[in-house]
């Protein structure tokens, strides 16, 4: 096999970020956007000694799970991985993902991981879901100005306003931005050149009050007859924050950090469950609040809390899960190594009427074993105790030292709340090693029609 090679090929498999996989005479193809179950020809593009990556060039007998996607981008565009896979096929890969690394890298026997693992909390609704977007202001290939996102791995802008998984408003809050920018002869920011103003719009959109924010990201301090645009923007039912975000750096990075309010307040509020927060152009917020909600109420529920408990939430960013925890225990500390997050964190605390929540910034390698010293310092003869620890690490799962210390502090309960899978499987196999079970599980898709998908679960002390 070598580059160029038009292949037909079945596909029998789905890979880990949801591409097609199949074989011909025993060399194994990776190729996105087929759909399991597809016949497909596929050109080779990059050919290594055992498998390759292939692209889709034309579909010869579609699966029975693939379907239209309802979003016209959806193949270039690098937001969406699965849109052409039907939703329940998607909850299925997920599932099966989940599972897989739980036995293969997590050492589980089959058996107990059937028997464990709740159904996948898939949505009903799997479109418009997100919250928050961030759209890049250019021209097209005519001159023109357009919105839309990044094509996967480049910069290049694929023009669309309404992503099928944002809200309705975006389209109409970017039209008027740029009917705006046309009118007033206001260009976009050119990445090559490091000229032009508008880099960026953000949009967010609060699902429980309808607020809705945007900022406008721009290479400069000042937008120009900025008074015409809020004006504008201020008639859209629910807005409630206009700013601008400097950012005149020449970067990959978003958001500028310094933000000016033209219009409204400078942040937006929503809730999930009963906690209210604050949310700032540059706070951390979960993209998906219904499904938060869900999985978040999980591991509450597996926390098992009665109300006097002692609970530590290790990478607790803005401090969702340690507010949701604080309503039902006695005492919670928060760690996080975000300085701003925890600044959220205190904040929402506060305007909760929450004062059983405390945080700490730092690693979390250092911050949790450095209290279980200076405790076994302070008190001699103790050791710091802990009822519940709850973990929310990023993709690379937990440090050792995290682990360790964990095992330490004999928690009767842990909560782990992965949105990687693997590495969660190999942190479960080390804490089985140690004194702890897996007790239940559940995978909650909070990104839909793309390959991710987070995992809840619980382990309990077994040793006294
Ligand atoms: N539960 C949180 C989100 C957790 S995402 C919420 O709902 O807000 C993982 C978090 O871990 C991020 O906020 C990230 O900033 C933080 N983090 C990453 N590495 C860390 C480390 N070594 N120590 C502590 N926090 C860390």
């Amino acid at each position: 096999m070598k580059k160029n090679d038009l292949v037909t090929v079945t596909i029998e498999d789905i890979g880990v970020n949801g591409e097609g996989i199949g074989k011909v005479d025993g060399y194994t193809l990776f190729i996105k956007d087929a759909v399991i179950g597809d016949v497909v020809e596929a050109k080779l593009m990059k050919a290594k000694k055992n498998y390759g990556y292939a692209r889709l060039m034309r579909i010869m007998k579609p699966s029975e799970y693939r379907v239209e996607p309802k979003c016209v981008v959806a193949r270039q565009c690098g937001g969406c991985q699965i849109q052409a896979m039907s939703y329940e096929r998607q909850l299925e890969f997920k599932n099966q993902k989940v599972k897989n690394n739980l036995t293969r890298i997590g050492g589980i026997p089959e058996e107990l991981i059937d028997q464990i693992m709740e159904p996948i909390c898939g949505m009903e609704e799997p479109y418009r879901y997100r919250n928050k977007a961030q759209f890049p202001i250019g021209r097209d290939k005519n001159g023109k100005l357009v919105a839309g996102f990044y094509a996967g791995r480049t910069h290049q802008i694929i023009p669309c306003s309404d992503c099928v998984l944002g809200v309705e408003v975006n389209q109409k809050i970017l039209d008027i931005i740029l009917v705006y920018m046309e009118k007033y002869g206001i260009e976009p920011y050119d990445e090559e050149q490091h000229k032009g103003l508008v880099r960026h719009v953000l949009i967010r959109y609060g699902f429980t009050t309808d607020e809705i924010m945007v900022c406008l990201v721009v290479n400069g301090r000042k937008i120009p007859h900025a008074e015409t645009l809020t004006k504008e923007l201020g008639k859209i039912s629910g807005m409630t924050s206009i700013t601008m975000s400097v950012n005149m750096e020449k970067t990959n990075v978003i958001m500028g950090k310094e933000i000016v309010t033209l219009w409204g307040q400078s942040y937006i509020t929503d809730y999930i469950g009963d906690v209210k927060y604050q949310i700032s152009p540059l706070s951390f917020y979960q993209v998906n609040p219904v499904q938060t909600r869900n999985l978040y109420g999980t591991a509450l529920e597996y926390a098992g809390l009665h109300g006097e408990e002692t609970v530590w939430d290790v990478y607790c960013g803005i401090g969702t899960i340690s507010l949701f925890l604080a309503q039902k225990a006695g005492w919670v500390y928060g760690v996080e190594i975000v300085p701003q997050a925890i600044e959220d964190a205190k904040r929402n605390a506060e305007i909760n009427g929450i004062h059983n929540a405390e945080f700490y910034v730092g690693k979390a390698e250092e911050v949790l074993p450095e209290f279980y010293e200076n405790y076994a310092k302070e008190n001699p003869g103790r050791q710091a105790r802990a009822d519940v620890i709850v973990v929310d690490p990023p993709r690379k799962g937990c440090e050792k030292a995290v682990l360790e210390t964990m095992a330490r502090m004999k928690p009767r309960r842990i909560v782990y709340v992965s949105c990687d899978s693997a590495t969660l499987a190999r942190d479960v196999k080390w804490l089985r090693e140690n004194g702890y079970e897996l007790e239940r599980g559940k995978a909650v898709d909070m990104f839909p029609m793309t390959g991710h998908v987070e995992t809840v679960v619980l382990m309990s002390r077994v040793e006294k």
